[in-house]
């Protein structure tokens, strides 16, 4: 399925801003959560939102509390993923209190009820979102379980949360990550040069940059992202990986045309046609 996505490079419509877990968390853990860092980019993100309001989507990483859930499965049966809900839960309601302690009006959503697959294939209820929008409330979601077409759950996590808003109705989309490395290094370590742009059509190039994964890492680092903002990108969305900083001057170049973003920030770009 295609849709109108920033692909072309022209200014987004919507963007869908996701924090990595690593820049608010240690994952390897079970609880932590750095609450002072939440709201450092909840505050970084407020001000992208008042300046493009009805513009942004947040997403936020799982952290330790949805990798930790899902390291520890506690039911059975095809349900048995289903406490990923309630702790990925547990992070919306963290970042959505830190939202309302800038001022910022936002909800939190369950991605389990607005994505399912069936039988013919994904089926997306995105209205919601839309009326946040457009009634000044941020719509915050997160990686969560997603039923199945077989009737069980699986993990929808959170680099692939995008996907959701991709039906045609938010676009051109551009979808950013912000991480702790300041995007997909080309070498075996983070000394090495950052790629600038990745063609959607072409992830094996993108993989045969990608370090191992640690074990305790349910989402598979950057090879998760990677698989994620490929799929992504081929649905025409513009997708951008870059280093997260709680104390960056602002976020609003997000909205720019990547033309327009400060040229000394690495980041490594995935679309359907290289930038001009
Ligand atoms: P989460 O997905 O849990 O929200 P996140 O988005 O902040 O977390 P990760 O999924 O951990 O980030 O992905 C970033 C990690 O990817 C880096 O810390 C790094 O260890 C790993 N990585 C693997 N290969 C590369 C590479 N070639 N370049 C840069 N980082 C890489």
């Amino acid at each position: 399925m295609r849709s109108g996505g920033a692909g072309g490079h022209e200014t987004p419509r919507t963007v869908v801003v996701k924090v990595g877990g690593s820049l608010v968390s240690d994952k390897r853990t079970d609880h932590d959560i750095d609450e002072a860092a939440v709201r450092d980019y909840a505050e970084l993100v407020a001000d992208l939102v008042r300046s493009h309001p009805g513009q942004v989507v947040f997403v936020a990483g799982g952290g330790a509390l949805g990798h930790s859930s899902v390291r520890r499965k506690e039911h059975d049966g095809r349900l048995a993923l289903l406490p990923l809900t309630r702790a990925t839960f547990d992070v919306k309601w963290v970042w959505t209190e830190a939202f309302r302690a800038v001022g910022l009006p936002a909800a939190p959503l369950q991605a389990m009820a607005m994505y399912a697959e069936g039988p013919d294939g994904p089926v997306f209820q995105t209205g919601v979102v839309s009326r946040l929008l457009t009634a000044g409330v941020l719509p915050v979601l997160s990686g969560d379980c997603v039923l199945t077409a077989a009737g069980g759950l699986r993990i929808l996590g959170s680099d692939h949360v995008p996907g959701i808003l991709l039906d045609g109705s938010f676009g051109p989309v551009r979808v950013v990550a912000l991480t702790d490395v300041p995007g997909i290094h080309s070498g075996p370590d983070g000394d090495s040069p950052v790629v600038p742009y990745l063609d959607a059509a072409d992830p094996e190039r993108a993989y045969a940059c990608l370090w191992p994964t640690a074990a305790w890492d349910t989402s598979g680092a950057m090879h998760g992202k990677v698989e994620a903002f490929f799929s992504h990108a081929d649905r025409g969305a513009e997708c951008v990986i870059t280093r997260g900083d709680r104390k960056a001057a602002g976020l609003r170049h997000l909205m720019a045309p990547m033309s327009a973003w400060p040229h000394d920030l690495p980041r490594t770009l995935i679309s359907r046609s290289r930038p001009v």
